[in-house]
């Protein structure tokens, strides 16, 4: 059976886009305001997997819908992600003390929204398999009370227990730290602060599987345990795409300058106990920081200093938030990312870097003047064949699609990216290059 969603926005609109956006995974109801909310979530008991909230409404409004929630059985363990027109932190802080899971700002990008409510309904998955875990194993699991995934010392003894009971099959324990935390309590207070700290959990949790591990360690610390990885590239792209979305915050109205550094270990041949990993892990952690933060490192592996950094290279000339976020989280590992604001930043690039250009994506979907002179100035470039260069077109603009036809492009996406046929369409290209892993 579908799980069910409940949209409850005063603009038919915002209701038709969303329901359009969910149907395939949700049986959507809508209400057309908190009130008639209410009275849905009351007649359909327990049934409603997930809500999404406008917060300005008639009748009665996102905060007073969710000020009722705490009181009522049919609503409390519901999760509602809000999706307002307010990037402003008080709403967001507020939404979140009255229970908010999370908070999307709009005009939002449709792929987004998909992937933070899988985030929320992931984590709220993974909330009631601990309990119901707990209840059956009779132990007593300590969660962490701010973010639902488990505390510190939950989050040692089970790492511990799965680590013992392994195989000899690779597990790589991540320890993720907020970067900048403090300046979020010094400028916006303790209050925004903990917003951030529920948000970021939420990001991480919804990022692992069911089976791994998934624990806030520290104030703005986490761990998280991937057990019986297949490879070590597997846990490189999630710490890159963790880092990524959190770099570029793709409709996250959280400050600019929060961003993730994350320290790997992996459990070698002679089986780590949880100590021995998470010091390892801390210890790349440590070096992640210190390499400028927002990267990830390999406890024992040293990074890869540019000169001698051999991988074939994609550009990415853009300077959209979502679509740098997307695109820098799916590139495979073994292809760096050069990234280009500007055409300015291509002059700067040096003849070592050109020459391992494989693949350049164009962004103009941003642009609303006439492509033709931009596309002539990548053509005039010389160091990159047409052949190679993906253009990035915003979706219903035909202007913008004629004109990078027109100029020869290899392959075109349109925004919003969809994930699965950009991943189908770059490991076609990157064969047809014959880049291999
Ligand atoms: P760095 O980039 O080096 O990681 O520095 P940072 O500013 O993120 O600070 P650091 O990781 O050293 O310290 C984390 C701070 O987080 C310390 C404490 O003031 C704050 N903090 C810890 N727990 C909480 C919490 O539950 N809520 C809030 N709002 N702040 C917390
Ligand atoms: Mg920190």
């Amino acid at each position: 059976m579908n799980n069910v969603m409940l949209v409850v926005d005063d603009q038919v609109i915002n209701r038709e886009i969303l329901k359009i956006l969910f149907h395939s995974e949700y049986e959507v109801i809508e209400a057309e305001n908190g009130k008639e909310a209410l009275e849905i979530l009351e007649s359909c008991r327990g049934n409603i997997d997930i809500v999404l909230l406008d917060l300005m409404m008639p009748e009665l409004d996102g905060f007073q819908l969710l000020d009722k929630r705490k009181n009522l059985d049919s609503f409390r363990n519901v999760p509602v992600v809000v999706i307002t027109g307010s990037g402003n932190m008080e709403d967001q802080v507020k939404t979140f003390e009255l229970g908010a899971n999370d908070f999307v700002t709009k005009p939002f990008i449709p792929e987004i929204v998909k992937s933070r409510v899988n985030n929320v309904m992931a984590s709220t998955r993974r909330i009631q398999s601990i309990e119901k875990e707990a209840k059956k194993l009779k132990i007593k699991s300590e969660l962490d009370a701010m973010t639902g995934l488990y505390n510190k010392t939950t989050t040692e003894l089970s790492m511990d227990e799965v680590l013992k009971a392994g195989d000899g099959k690779l597990d790589v324990l991540m320890v993720i730290d907020i970067d900048n935390f403090k300046s979020v309590n010094d400028t916006s207070g303790h209050q925004a602060g903990d917003h951030v700290i529920k948000i970021i959990a939420d990001l991480i949790s919804g990022c692992f599987r069911k089976t791994d591990v998934v624990g806030r360690v520290g104030g703005d610390e986490f761990c998280a345990l991937m057990v019986d990885v297949p490879s070590m590239d597997i846990a490189y792209e999630k710490a890159n795409e963790l880092i990524q979305t959190m770099r570029y915050k793709p409709n996250l109205a959280i400050p600019e300058y929060v961003t993730l550094s994350i320290g790997l270990a992996q459990n070698g041949k002679n089986r780590s106990s949880y100590a021995e990993l998470f010091k390892n892990a801390d210890s790349a952690l440590y070096l992640a920081k210190g390499g400028g933060k927002a990267q990830y490192r390999e406890y024992g592996v040293e990074p890869v200093d540019s000169s001698s950094d051999n991988r074939p290279a994609a550009i990415l000339l853009s300077n959209n938030r979502s679509v740098c976020s997307i695109i820098h989280a799916l590139v495979p590992a073994h292809v760096s990312v050069i990234e280009a604001l500007e055409f300015d930043d291509l002059q700067k690039l040096s003849t070592e870097d050109k020459a391992k250009v494989v693949l350049m994506f164009a962004d103009v979907s941003d642009k609303n003047d006439d492509t033709a002179e931009y596309w002539s100035r990548i053509k005039s470039l010389g160091w990159i064949s047409m052949d190679n260069v993906f253009a990035v077109c915003k979706e219903g603009k035909v202007s913008q699609y004629m004109r990078a036809l027109k100029s020869g492009v290899a392959d075109m996406l349109t925004t919003p990216i969809d994930v699965a046929a950009f991943k189908r369409r770059l490991a076609a290209h990157l064969a047809k290059c014959g880049i291999k892993k």
